[in-house]
């Protein structure tokens, strides 16, 4: 087995980073409050999933920090997509409304791209909308990008991770993180490789990367074999093993070889939430025309 050097990963910690972020959307948020305007997210929760309960009480509880109104609307899980469908429309002509997110997974007798694609393109702060995601890939303003890659780019950039001319590899082709994470790279002049469940020899690949980033729902499947010594190793995957949160990559084995990593449970979770109230902040600032006053 080759032999590799071993040294010490920069951590890179959720918490802090979640916490830099919510500073931002609560400075501006301020702003905006001073100019009398108060913005608002609405989320919608079909049924009883546990974690989707979980993760809706947290959005709630960090709009309540940064001082953003929301509203949780929480529906039976037998509700009609046609019932689900008109709500989404009322949301989008309630002029009090400035995000609206349905939470995922909704039930399997709900079409889920019936009604992301229902909710109003300037309201769609998850940015799954299909005119969000052609505005995105096209370089246009007016959309947001999805949570979880924005959250890590605002990550990379606190902690003046370079990633011009650099190559990142992206595990996972997923349209809520892969697929947007390999755009958002390519965006910042990195050069991007994504690989998939067809991918042939996966380890050749990702330890070409200089920036590694797995989003694929497979506990502890990324290990030191797959890493270059140095790598920044972002691990979006959630799992749970025996009733742990896991990541996908085994950190025991990764942490010695990368130069920076992020931890599960601890890592990009925390980022996500945080964003999605950047998210709601820049749409409702838009939508209101007040865009310029929390301009950087
Ligand atoms: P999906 O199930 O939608 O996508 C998984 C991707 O992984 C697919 O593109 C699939 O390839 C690929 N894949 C599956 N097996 C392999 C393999 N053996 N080798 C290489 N690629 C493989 O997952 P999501 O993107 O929604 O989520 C991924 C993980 O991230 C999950 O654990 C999820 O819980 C977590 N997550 C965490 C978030 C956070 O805030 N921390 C937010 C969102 C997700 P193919 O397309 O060929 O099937």
């Amino acid at each position: 087995m080759e032999r590799r050097e071993t040294s010490v990963a920069t951590i890179l910690d959720g918490k802090e980073i979640a916490g830099l972020i919510r500073e931002e959307a609560k400075s501006d948020l301020d702003v905006l409050d001073q100019h009398g305007i108060k913005l608002k997210l609405t989320v919608v929760l079909v049924g009883d999933d546990p974690a989707s309960a979980t993760y809706v009480r947290s959005k709630e509880r960090v709009a309540g920090e940064v001082g953003l109104d929301s509203e949780i609307i929480r529906l039976q899980s037998d509700t009609t997509q046609a019932e689900l469908l008109g709500i989404v429309d009322r949301l989008n002509q309630d002029d009090s409304v400035d995000g609206i997110l349905v939470q995922l997974p909704l039930p399997k007798h709900i079409d889920e791209d019936a009604v992301l694609d229902k909710i109003s393109p300037e309201k769609d702060v998850d940015g799954f909308h299909p005119i969000s995601v052609g505005r995105n890939v096209s370089g246009m303003k007016g959309a947001v990008w999805p949570c979880t890659p924005a959250g890590i780019m605002k990550m990379l950039r606190l902690k003046g991770i370079e990633t011009e001319g650099r190559h990142a590899v992206v595990v996972g082709r997923s349209n809520i993180v892969g697929k947007p994470m390999a755009m958002l790279l390519l965006e910042a002049n990195a050069t991007v490789s994504m690989c998939h469940s067809r991918t042939k020899d996966l380890a050749a690949i990702t330890k070409q990367a200089d920036i590694l980033v797995v989003a694929v729902g497979r506990a502890n499947m990324i290990t030191s074999e797959h890493v270059k010594q140095g790598a920044v190793v972002i691990d979006v995957g959630m799992n749970r093993v025996d009733g742990k949160l896991t990541g996908d990559v085994d950190f025991a084995s990764v942490e010695p070889v990368a130069s920076a990593i992020t931890p599960v449970p601890g890592g990009v979770g925390r980022l996500t939430v945080a964003t999605l109230m950047l998210n709601t902040l820049k749409l409702g600032a838009t939508r209101r025309k007040q865009y310029e006053l929390i301009q950087r």
